[in-house]
Order: C-alpha cells, then structure tokens, then sequence
C-alpha cells in the first residue's frame, strides 16, 4: 500500500483495543470468533510483507483467546516481535492497558 506506517498506525490502534475490550471471561464462541477474526485478518491485512511474517509468527506463537489479559499479552508479544524487526523500542507489556484501555493513571 502507498502508506504501510499510516495503515501500521491505524490498524494496531483497532487490534490492541480490540483485545482491551475483549471480555474477561469470554463465552466459546466469542474465544472462536476472536480467533477466527485473527486469521482472516493475517490472510488480507494489505501489506504483503508484514503479512506474510505475521501469518509465520502467529504459527510459530498461537494465539491465546482464554481471556483479555491473555489476548492483550499476546498481541503485545506480536507487535514487539515487529517493533524488533523495525528496530524500534520494545513497548512494555505491563502498561498495555494503560495504553489502550485506562489511559495513564495519575
Ligand atoms: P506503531 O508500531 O504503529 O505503534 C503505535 C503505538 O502503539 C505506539 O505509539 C505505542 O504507543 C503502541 N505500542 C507500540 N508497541 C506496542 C506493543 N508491543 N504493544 C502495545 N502497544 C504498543 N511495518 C513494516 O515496515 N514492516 C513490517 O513487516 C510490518 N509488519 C506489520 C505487521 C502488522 C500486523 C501491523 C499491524 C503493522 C506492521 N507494520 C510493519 C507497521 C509497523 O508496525 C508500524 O505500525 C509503523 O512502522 C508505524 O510505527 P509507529 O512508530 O507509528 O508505531
């Protein structure tokens, strides 16, 4: 796509709050349908590229849809692994939901 940061932005904007809304105790289906969502979105995110290496770390690290706190942890782990990839600063995933869910506590 034209702009990968931009639509990198938006979209892990839309995922971590996803996962900060995520319930904390999930009925089955809403653990299959997260889950499902997680791979129809690895399989047309519209960068090639990062696709292709989200689809092989998702393999390599399944996701955990047991509860927020697993999601959100997980979903934390994945985006470090691309912050590693970039060379940028790996986010500390205890503050995930200060970040996406509670905003800073002061
Ligand atoms: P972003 O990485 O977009 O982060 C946005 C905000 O999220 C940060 O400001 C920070 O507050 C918070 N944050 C940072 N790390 C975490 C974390 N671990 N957990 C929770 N919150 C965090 N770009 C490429 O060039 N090559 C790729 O292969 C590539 N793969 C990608 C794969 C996916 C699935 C996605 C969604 C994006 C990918 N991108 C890739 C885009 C890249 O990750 C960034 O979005 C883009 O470079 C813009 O970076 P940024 O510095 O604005 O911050």
């Amino acid at each position: 796509p034209a702009d990968v940061k931009t639509l990198g932005r938006h979209t892990w904007t839309l995922l971590h709050t996803m996962a900060a809304y995520y319930p904390e105790k999930p009925e089955k289906k809403q653990q299959e349908s997260m889950k499902t969502f997680f791979e129809s979105f690895s399989e047309h995110y519209p960068c090639w590229f990062c696709k292709n290496d989200f689809k092989q770390d998702m393999a390599e690290n399944p996701i955990d849809v047991t509860n927020r706190e697993t999601l959100s942890e997980w979903l934390c782990r994945r985006h470090n692994k691309v912050n590693e990839k970039l060379g940028k600063k790996q986010f500390d995933c205890t503050k995930v939901f200060e970040r996406w869910l509670t905003g800073p506590a002061n």
